[in-house]
């Protein structure tokens, strides 16, 4: 048998003994290219890399003139080299010159080639640098050069991505790997974090780059494709699935991909050029990632996370209990990087640790952001691209106050950081010497300040921020956070835990708040809703199914025996639903009483306005709770037809608009008529602008996260109160189209001298 010399094959094969020679790094890297140049029958092969500088640098070249390696030098988007690696697409040229982008380096003399054929040299999608051949003779490079010569740049780029540094270190270069990058996207937790990457999914690490047997590599492919198909189509057939909208898209996005018939072809090519399948599936990921990066249209640029995950799963299937991902231990200073994580994932991390959370979805309400905040964790979101941007271990930075992310920061850019790290450090123990202080006005009004929690991790700081209680605790955290109903035990336990770390301070429990966008993925509901943030939830959903909310009422009974327990009822719409509550809550009291439990000492009995038609039946409302409290989040949303969680419109309309504050001015009014107290325990309370605005109205009361509570007392301890309402008082009385106060409210703070 003749022994091939040439072919993708062969020169896998040479490569591979090239790896394990014992070779200077330089030595190593010439021999590559003049191997590469050998079985592909070019009289050139050069490899440039592409430093942070976004300079290409020739590394390695047979051919051209050795003296200008390190020397010949283009920038990112100059002549072809540079092209190649702007745009991220290969060039397949007879007549290189001709070439508009051209540009023509005379150190490496270069002028005497005519055909040209280049390829980026990529990993997940970014360029690590160009390998090109030369040729003297105008020829055209087929299909299956191309092909071979791109399966050895995946090759390169493994090469420089899993090498620790060493074997291409020369001083002062810094690969592109190692590039600063900057996302402004979306703060959805204040606070700033520096610290290093962990990828909550950590990334597959393909070993075994080099397949011995093509055929057998193929039929492993298509066993792991089987079963992937197979397994993607017995999920959409699960019950629950099929009630899921979102979830099914993407399911169905992931069959058709998994059926994509170019997609099976381009592996195959790969593993038929000597890539073992797990490595092809690599490459292609690369090449397709690299592509669709390149897209304008939103829609495709979304479905690459979708193939990324296919891929993923795939190679999963091929590796299978061998997957050896970068698993570390935990970092002291971790920073979680997710494409998206559910709120008991992220609390599966040790809290002092974590030093922040960026996600590439996710909203301001997403579930795992609200534990986060619950946690105090800075977290960004809607941070496109930095999951494959990313590796374990970069250092990063996040500022959760404007949605900004430093992957690989510079060190000046470090440095404004820890000064800023050091300021709210200082901040911070300004507001920890104001914990005991009285949250009055300057004008001697008393402030009532709350905090917001839901969970065992918010208890600590009810001490620590010097809240007076509890005034919104989201039951359905718990509930959110479980995989399946949390029984009545756990339940009970968790409240008694809640009313023991207040001692005697007051919580308000809310009853289940379900449905909308909390979802409990145990809880099958009747179907898929058109509309859910208007559908069946909160208390339309506990009240259609009595057991769910008499569990959580004896169990809430029952943890505060002997004390005084305040229950709060959500999204009620009309006031026939409190008078039905009441009599649930009754019953239960003399189901307990008649077991011989201890009863709580008194059961007060509020509900939240979040639904406008309470507005027109306010009167009749105020009596029939004994206190009230405006959930502004979803009153804001209804009352405005503006969906709470959509980025789209999220900054449309102010909550400072004199429609809203109108609205709020009117309840306060009510209520004081009634006599019955009324607080307003939605986001609003806890920014010390709008908090000011609230206090101007008339709130006496407001709940917030726990970190807002020093901010905003320190505001309202310089506030003027009568001053203030007068001049809010004198805005909204008047013909008033403005789309906000909010500039009026700045200014009043700026010339009175109120921190905000
Ligand atoms: C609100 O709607 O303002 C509120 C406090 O409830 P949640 O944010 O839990 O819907
Ligand atoms: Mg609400």
């Amino acid at each position: 048998m003749v022994e091939l010399t040439t072919g993708p094959r062969v020169l896998l094969r040479r490569l591979r003994a090239l790896m394990a020679e014992a070779l200077e790094p330089q030595e190593r890297l010439n021999r590559i290219v003049k191997e590469i140049a050998q079985n592909m029958v070019a009289e050139v092969c050069s490899f440039y890399i592409l430093r942070n500088d976004g300079v290409l640098e020739l590394f390695a070249t047979e051919g051209l003139n050795p003296q200008s390696v390190h020397q010949a030098q283009l920038r990112l988007g100059q002549g072809l080299v540079g092209t190649i690696a702007a745009s991220t697409n290969a060039l397949n040229l007879t007549d290189a010159q001709a070439h508009p982008a051209f540009a023509y380096l005379p150190e490496t003399g270069e002028e005497a080639y005519n055909s040209f054929l280049g390829v980026p040299v990529l990993r997940a999608g970014r360029t690590l640098g160009v390998l090109v051949v030369q040729n003297k003779t105008k020829r055209v490079y087929r299909d299956d050069e191309l092909e071979a010569l791109e399966t050895t740049a995946m090759v390169l780029a493994e090469i420089i991505a899993s090498s620790d540094g060493g074997w291409l270190e020369r001083p002062g270069l810094e690969l592109d790997l190692g590039r600063p990058i900057s996302f402004n996207a979306l703060g959805f937790n204040e606070g700033v974090g520096l610290g290093h990457v962990v990828l909550h999914e950590p990334r597959i690490v393909v070993t075994d780059l080099f397949n011995e047997d093509s055929a057998a590599e193929i039929i492993r492919l298509e066993n792991a494709i089987n079963s992937l198909r197979l397994s993607i189509d017995n999920m959409l057939e699960r019950r629950e699935v099929a009630s899921e909208g979102e979830h099914r898209d993407v399911l169905e996005a992931y069959r058709m991909f998994a059926h994509d018939r170019g997609w099976v072809r381009r592996l195959e090519e790969a593993i038929n050029n000597g890539l073992t399948a797990e490595a092809a599936v690599e490459k292609v990921q690369s090449d397709t990632r690299a592509r669709m990066m390149q897209m304008t249209d939103p829609y495709m640029r979304e479905r690459m996370s979708d193939f990324d995950d296919l891929a993923n799963r795939l190679m999963r299937q091929l590796m299978g209990h061998d997957a050896k991902t970068i698993a570390e231990t935990l970092v002291k200073d971790a920073i979680i990087i997710a494409r998206s994580m559910g709120a008991a994932e992220l609390l599966d991390y040790p809290r002092e640790r974590l030093r922040g959370v960026v996600l590439e979805d996710g909203s301001a309400t997403s579930h795992v952001v609200i534990v986060a905040r619950a946690m105090g964790i800075p977290v960004v979101g809607q941070v496109k691209g930095v999951v494959a941007m990313a590796e374990n271990n970069d250092a990063i930075i996040i500022d959760g106050d404007d949605g900004t992310v430093h992957l690989r920061p510079q060190q000046d850019v470090e440095g404004a950081y820890a000064e800023k790290v050091r300021f709210r450090a200082k901040r911070q123990k300004l507001f920890k010497e104001l914990r005991n202080k009285p949250a009055v006005t300057k004008d001697g009004v008393d402030i009532t300040l709350l905090m917001n929690g839901g969970l065992l991790v918010d208890l600590p700081q009810l001490e620590a921020s010097g809240a007076e209680g509890i005034g919104l605790f989201r039951t359905e955290l718990q509930f959110m956070i479980a995989s399946t109903f949390p029984k009545a035990e756990q339940q009970e336990r968790l409240y008694r835990s809640v009313l023991e770390a207040a001692k005697d301070k007051p919580v308000t429990f809310r009853t289940l708040d379900v449905g909308g966008d909390k979802i409990l993925p145990y809880f099958r509901s009747t179907g898929q809703e058109e509309n859910p943030a208007m559908g069946w939830r909160a208390i339309r959903l506990t009240l259609d199914r009595p057991g769910l909310m008499r569990t959580q009422l004896r169990a809430l009974l029952k943890a505060a025996g002997g004390k005084e327990l305040r229950l709060m009822l959500p999204m009620v719409t009309e006031v026939a639903e409190i008078w039905t509550a009441r009599q649930i809550i009754e019953r239960e009291v003399k189901h307990l009483s008649r077991f011989d439990y201890v009863l709580p000492s008194r059961v007060k009995v509020g509900a939240m306005i979040e639904v406008p038609a309470l507005l027109w039946q306010l009167d009749e409302f105020m009596e029939a709770v004994d206190f009230a409290s405006v959930g502004s989040n979803d009153l804001f949303q209804f009352l405005m037809a503006v969906d709470r969680g959509n980025s789209l419109i999220a900054d449309r309309y102010d909550q400072l608009s004199p429609a809203f504050l109108r609205v709020l001015r009117h309840i306060v009014l009510v209520s004081e008529r009634h006599q019955t107290p009324v607080t307003l325990c939605g986001e609003m309370a806890g920014r010390p602008l709008t908090a000011m605005t609230l206090i101007a109205l008339g709130f006496k009361s407001i709940s917030m996260s726990p970190a807002s509570i020093g901010p905003v007392k320190s505001m309202l301890r310089e506030l003027n109160m009568a001053q203030l309402n007068q001049h809010l008082n004198e805005e909204l009385d008047k013909h008033n189209e403005a789309h906000s106060l909010r500039d009026s409210m700045l200014r009043f703070a700026k010339d009175n001298n109120i921190p905000l």
